[in-house]
């Protein structure tokens, strides 16, 4: 491995000013306040790829549903999805889950305490391992996510490089993140490096002038970053069909909903509404718009009103389809974009993360 070497004045002033600027400014974030390994490990895989603010709910939810590894082991799997509904990337919730059952079965339940022996169980990469062993555990390992890579390649003066080339910054990158980390707070000064990069050293307009680091960066906001992937756009169009049901109030109206078949590479298993056939929908028959993304794709999308009887005609079949109590929609496995055209049409009872946590995920057939 390529070794850096960082002075050993500089190693001291970097932790120093860092875990003092921490103290004072992290940001008050629900699983801040546990050092159980359970709920780090579910929060640290939910802010993979996905923003703090969008967090914060779901994980509260998320815990006060499976406040335990072994009551997350118990439930089906359409509940936790169920939980994990809008957050997207659903095969992280599959693997949490499965891991899950795996410790609850051979290990009585408990998490292993060191990175080696977290890095053996389905489901835990490199990361998560070194995030839960030193939060939770105190061991002295680093931690290198998307932020921590930008800050030290900017207190370094290392440019972002291509694929090529990824794997020996990455080398570089981590022995740096050796050599500074704290060895008696290494949790903290983990998380305070990846708080850094969240809030004072951003992709764009990072903060020099407030940030604890700036007197050890060589760059001080000059580095360049690669330039995100373009966005690709799709257009696609769904019927939002609902009839008069068998109960009575509210709950005496069904929604048609699709689970998407499980041989699907993207969210198998979740519910969305029926897929159009043809992507173009009459003005006239234009129930709403929505825009989402999912990873690299900004989907425009259309939805249609659509009645019981034009069903076959106007839409596709991909999976099993059924009629379901607007009552039991909101605790299914919806996908984010089916949760969202239902809540904006106000088809769905009370606020979604309320009825999450109330009701377990009720399979409709
Ligand atoms: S001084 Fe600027 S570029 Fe350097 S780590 Fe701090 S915010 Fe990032």
């Amino acid at each position: 491995m390529l070794r850096i070497e960082i002075e050993p004045e500089a190693k001291t002033r970097i932790r120093r000013q860092l875990l003092a600027w921490y103290d004072l400014s992290q940001r008050n974030l629900p699983w801040r306040r546990s050092r159980d390994p359970y709920a780090i490990w579910v929060s640290e895989i939910m802010l993979q790829q996905t923003r703090v603010a969008v967090v914060v709910d779901r994980y509260q939810a998320f815990m006060t549903r499976f406040p335990t590894l072994v009551s997350l082991a118990l439930a089906t799997e359409q509940e936790v999805l169920a939980l994990w509904s809008g957050l997207g990337y659903y095969r992280r919730a599959r693997m949490l889950h499965k891991a899950a059952q795996f410790v609850a079965a051979n290990r009585e339940g408990n998490l292993p305490t060191t990175a080696d022996e977290l890095r053996l169980l389905p489901g835990i990469g490199n990361y998560t391992a070194a995030a839960i062993a030193s939060i939770a555990h105190g061991e002295p390992i680093p931690v290198v996510d998307g932020n921590v890579e930008r800050v030290l390649c900017r207190l370094q003066g290392w440019e972002a490089v291509g694929r090529s080339g990824a794997a020996a910054l990455r080398h570089k990158v981590d022995s740096v993140a050796t050599q500074i980390l704290d060895p008696k707070r290494p949790g903290d000064f983990n998380q305070a490096l990846m708080e850094l990069g969240a809030t004072v050293c951003g992709p764009r307009n990072p903060q020099c002038l407030v940030c604890p680091l700036s007197p050890d960066c060589i760059t001080r906001g000059e580095h360049k970053t690669q330039a995100r992937p373009r966005m690709l756009s799709k257009e696609i169009s769904y019927a939002l069909a609902v009839r008069t049901g068998k109960l009575p109030g509210f709950t005496n109206r069904e929604v048609l909903l699709e689970q998407r078949p499980d041989s699907n590479t993207v969210m198998p298993g979740m519910w969305q509404l029926p897929v159009l056939r043809e992507a173009a929908v009459p003005e006239s028959e234009l129930r709403m718009t929505v825009r989402h993304a999912i990873m690299q794709v900004n989907y425009y999308v259309r939805i249609r009103t659509v009645f019981e009887d034009d069903i076959p005609v106007l839409t596709t079949t991909e999976g099993r389809r059924c009629w379901v109590p607007l009552i039991n929609a909101a605790g299914m496995a919806l996908t984010g974009l089916t949760r969202k055209v239902l809540s904006r049409a106000h088809l769905l009872p009370v606020a979604p993360l309320e009825i999450l946590t109330l009701q377990a995920a009720q399979d409709p057939s």
